[in-house]
């Protein structure tokens, strides 16, 4: 039972403070210091949650989070079951807890009113402090089914489906091409985000539980999809939307122009202690990231660490609203303009930027781009306006403009699986492709999504594994291949 006065008690949210941007800028480290400080107020927000009769933020929330129980958790001290609510539903509460932009906030019944209840930072105190008290031990399957499951990718879609399958008794390897497990949490997102010791921590259960990884395998030419069909009783294809949406206007060849995943993946490895050799840098540049998302805002705060001497964010569209519209009404996850932690540190935004041309030097080598301002045509279509035009200075151009699905062709050629006209791996409501026994979940499947939806959905794919491999299941599927999100 939460505290029935606790929202009109304490009025205001309270989160942990952010490094100062001085500070933080000089290494890579995670951008907030209060969380390993301790939170005296933590138990004051939680008891500001309601427990409503319909907590509309579970609907926010693909998972379906226990939310106000584990709230009340917390408010009472009482660390093991919070634990045990919040794994219930969610493999990962170290990522969503840091990275995800925290629907279930913008559906909180306090929002109509007040500030919402800052779900989010609850969540990642409560799994932090249960990883400091000893509290997350592995859970080895009681016995083996004896059936194998090959999981292709290592995102949190496959490491969710991986974990979940392990835990009802099944083998499972996870096929990793890159050189370390975690998919983007490892090599998209940047440290300042997400420092990689979670996924460790996080990888050290799992191996604990039995599950085996193999990084450094790409299915499809170190072993084929057939063959791996053939070694396996089932298949979970996990391997992302990564192939970036390009921007083909004139001068898109010259040195210096770039996508943005060319320019974070070999930073995060850098951070990692990896030798990076020949990969884009921005010290000393002109730095312009067009794109205005999640992979731009990670571009600026990697560019302004690395040193760059301007750093200029092109939006194509409008600057959205601050507060939401009435066309945007609670409970919906609105579309507003938010400053991340990189926007705070620095680097210009300008919005109603339409990229016209990039303009490079006699070398090859970019040094400019012409920009005109948006127009709206009346079909929708947004075009540079004539006459608009001005150029800007540029050596280094950073493409951050959405990923248009997964890699495919591998697939398509050696075993004929269907896609979809968006290029997505095609699956049936039960998560199952176009081939017996392989099932499709994240990126892949939905497209460019979020850290939450590829949990839910890898939690949910193992559940019709699970299903396929012992004739019933009793594992959770949270979402559906098409349930969708709550968007205003
Ligand atoms: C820069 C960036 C920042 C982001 N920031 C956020 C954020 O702050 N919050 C948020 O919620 N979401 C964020 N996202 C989105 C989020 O990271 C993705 O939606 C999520 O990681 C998708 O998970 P997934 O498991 O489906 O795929 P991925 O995380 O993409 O993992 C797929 C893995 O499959 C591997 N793979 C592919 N093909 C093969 C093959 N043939 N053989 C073996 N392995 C293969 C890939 O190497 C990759 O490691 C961000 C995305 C990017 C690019
Ligand atoms: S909607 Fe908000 S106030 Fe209501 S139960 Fe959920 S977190 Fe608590």
């Amino acid at each position: 039972m939460a505290d029935p006065r606790g929202f009109l008690k304490v009025r205001e949210r309270e989160l942990p403070k952010s490094r100062p941007v001085e500070v933080r800028l000089r290494d890579w480290k995670d951008t907030y210091a209060q969380r390993q400080e301790g939170q005296p107020f933590l138990k004051e927000q939680a008891g500001r949650c309601m427990d409503c009769g319909i907590p509309f933020c579970h609907q926010g929330c693909p998972l379906g989070n226990l939310i106000p129980e584990w709230n009340d958790l917390v408010r009472t001290d009482q660390w093991a079951d919070a634990i045990e609510r919040l794994h219930a539903t969610n493999n990962f509460p170290e990522f969503t807890g840091r990275v995800c932009p925290a629907p279930c906030e913008t559906s909180c019944v306090l929002g109509i009113n007040q500030p919402a209840v800052t779900i989010k930072n609850i969540e990642v105190s409560i799994i932090d402090e249960a990883f400091e008290r000893g509290l997350v031990a592995p859970q080895v399957p009681q016995r083996l089914t004896g059936s194998t499951v090959a999981v292709v990718g290592s995102g949190p879609a496959g490491l969710a489906a991986a974990q979940q399958l392990t835990r009802a008794g099944h083998t499972v390897v996870v096929y990793e091409r890159d050189d370390a497990i975690g998919g983007l949490l490892r090599y998209g997102i940047p440290d300042f985000k997400l420092e990689k010791e979670h996924i460790e921590r996080r990888l050290e259960q799992m191996e604990a539980e039995g599950t085996r990884f193999r990084p450094g395998v790409a299915i499809g030419t170190d072993i084929t999809w057939d063959a791996l069909r053939r070694r396996f009783d089932a298949v979970v294809v996990a391997t992302g939307a990564t192939v970036p949406r390009d921007l083909p206007v004139p001068g898109r060849e010259l040195d210096g122009v770039h996508y943005a995943m060319d320019f974070l993946t070999p930073s995060n490895k850098a951070v990692a202690g990896q030798p990076v050799e020949g990969a884009p840098h921005a010290e000393g540049k002109h730095v312009i990231v067009i794109g205005g998302g999640d992979t731009g805002s990670d571009c600026v705060g990697t560019s302004l660490r690395q040193g760059a001497a301007s750093v200029t964010t092109l939006a194509i569209g409008k600057k959205p609203p601050t507060e939401r519209p009435a066309h945007q009404p609670w409970p919906t996850d609105p579309i507003l303009f938010e400053v991340s932690s990189s926007h705070e540190e620095g680097g210009e935004r300008s919005f109603l930027a339409s990229t016209v041309e990039f303009v490079g030097d006699e070398d090859g080598h970019v040094r400019s781009l012409t920009v005109a301002e948006t127009e709206y045509l009346e079909d929708g279509r947004r075009v540079p306006k004539p006459g608009t035009e001005r150029q800007i200075p540029a050596d280094l151009v950073l493409i951050a403009m959405g990923f248009t699905g997964p890699e495919t062709p591998e697939l398509v050629q050696q075993t004929g699986a269907e896609t979809t006209g968006r290029g997505l791996v095609r699956r049936g409501d039960d998560y199952a492709s176009s081939l017996p026994g392989v099932f499709v979940a994240g990126d892949a499947g939905r497209g460019q999504s979020l850290i939450v939806w590829a949990i839910a959905e890898g939690r949910a794919a193992a559940a019709a594994v699970d299903a396929y491999l012992q004739g019933s299941t009793e594992l959770p599927a949270p979402v559906g291949p098409r349930t969708v999100a709550l968007r205003g």
